[in-house]
């Protein structure tokens, strides 16, 4: 990563709109934020952009919008009611939680979510004498006890306490392919190999919410499952790890700033996971998306807990089997915050400094902005209001800019990504060069004359 600084992301995010601290009049609220009118923008064209990838640019994909509310026992079959946890440890002096595995991995010890309350406390007992409280500096911790990160609702509970089956907010989006897999199969004409698609909200009771949009309490996951024939994965899934990789360049991100990193620890019934890691500002590499293969487990699981059939019978050779899974998963807010960061650049531009997203026109929040050179000038105004109509009908995403001298206004739209600016000027009501605009590309600086029939032509990049 370049020098950019996760401060400067967070102040050009809430300066510019993009992100909102969650409930910021009450105070604020810990891994909560809220989008606002450019981040919504951006937002919405990245799970565009993914959606085409892998539903529209396919034909072994289908799409897939399922309830945020499952039946409890969902989280029993994923293994998320006993297995989903952080190991936490307290401070005895000020009762500070620290998560036990991070701290020791701060260390140079290995350790992971995944392993169990004593094997963590035989870990953390022989290390105790290296971990001081962060808070207070204490080395006197209670025993690790693992905490779930499932959220409770008292979703259909009319009793007034929560009972011992509360109604989970999913841990990950992903179980609502599997719910789903044998609807699919019933009612399009998939067959095997294909996919399943969807952006869903997901919900962790995290203890330490952390690195802005990294990790926090409230998500959106954008996963695909792709089914395959049992033992029928390894060329399937190098092929999506590659075109994972190849997404994320194409969308605009430097591949310096991508790189892959097997799992050291499989679960028990992977065959293999990889994560694409992104070179987050302030505190480096870091997962962006996980890409796993998990054999024959969930849809295994889900048949076995809820007593349905969800085996394959393959309609040409009559074959009947559970099918293999090869997911793909990323955090929608992974995502906005490494195509955020990837984007953010400071330059010098004659002489001055100039911050600028360098985004895909794609992803832009706002794709042209449109000004008359004047704004108390009324001829220039109608004609500049006659190009912001025909353009809003031909590209989208246009902003009416008139406000301060047109250098200001430039700078503005270089610092929330805007790849275009037209302007109407004298030269547009007369002479040889009437009926035409200046265009201002926001890479470049440069600016060229052009004609408003050929504009939306000219900005074809769009
Ligand atoms: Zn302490």
């Amino acid at each position: 990563m370049s020098d950019v600084k996760m401060d400067d992301i967070i102040s050009l995010a809430k300066r510019r709109g993009f992100v909102y601290p969650g409930s910021e009049i009450y105070g604020g609220m810990a891994g909560m934020y809220d989008y606002g009118p450019l981040g919504v923008e951006l937002l919405n064209n990245i799970k565009a952009a993914w959606w085409k990838e892998h539903v529209y640019d396919r034909d072994d994909f289908y799409g897939l919008d399922s309830a945020i509310f499952k039946d409890p026992r969902v989280w029993d079959a994923s293994g998320h009611t006993t297995g989903f946890s952080d190991p936490l440890a307290e401070c005895k002096k000020c009762n500070t939680r620290i998560r036990v595995d991070k701290e020791l991995e701060k260390i140079g010890v290995h350790a992971d979510e995944k392993m169990s309350e004593s094997e963590l406390n035989e870990l953390f007992a022989a290390n105790r004498s290296k971990i001081p409280c962060p808070r207070c500096g204490a080395k006197e911790f209670s025993l690790v006890r693992a905490f779930n990160l499932l959220v409770k609702t008292n979703m259909g509970d009319f009793s007034g306490a929560i009972t011992d089956q509360p109604v989970y907010l999913p841990g990950e989006a992903c179980q609502g392919i599997y719910l789903n897999f044998k609807n699919v199969v019933d009612t399009t004409p998939a067959k095997i190999p294909f996919g399943i698609a969807q952006i869903g909200k997901a919900f962790r009771n995290e203890i330490s919410p952390r690195n802005f949009l990294f990790r926090t309490r409230e998500f959106e996951q954008a996963d695909t499952q792709y089914f395959v024939r049992p033992h029928e994965n390894q060329a399937a899934y190098e092929e999506i790890k590659q075109n994972r990789w190849n997404w994320y360049v194409k969308m605009g991100i430097r591949e310096g700033n991508l790189r892959l990193k097997q799992h050291d620890n499989l679960v028990f019934y992977a065959s293999d996971a990889w994560d694409i890691e992104y070179d987050y500002p302030s505190y480096g590499f870091d997962e962006l998306e996980g890409i796993h293969d998990r054999t024959d487990y969930d849809l295994t699981q889900h048949s076995k807990f809820s007593g349905t059939d969800l085996s394959y019978a393959d309609p040409i050779t009559g074959d009947k089997y559970i099918p293999w899974v090869l997911e793909t998963s990323v955090g929608m807010g992974r995502m906005f915050l490494a195509f955020l960061s990837d984007a953010y650049r400071v330059e010098e531009l004659h002489g001055e400094k100039r911050v600028v997203l360098k985004l895909k026109p794609d992803l832009a929040p706002v794709k042209v902005a449109v000004s008359p050179l004047l704004k108390n000038k009324p001829e220039l105004v109608a004609k500049a209001r006659e190009v912001y109509t025909m353009l809003k009908k031909q590209v989208g995403k246009v902003m009416w800019d008139d406000n301060g001298n047109i250098g200001k206004r430039y700078r503005r739209q270089d610092e929330i990504g805007t790849p275009y600016c037209v302007t109407i000027d004298f030269d547009t009501l007369e002479g040889a060069t009437e009926d035409t605009v200046t265009v201002r590309y926001r890479d470049t600086a440069k600016q060229e004359r052009v004609s408003i029939s050929g504009l939306s032509d000219t900005l074809n990049d769009i």
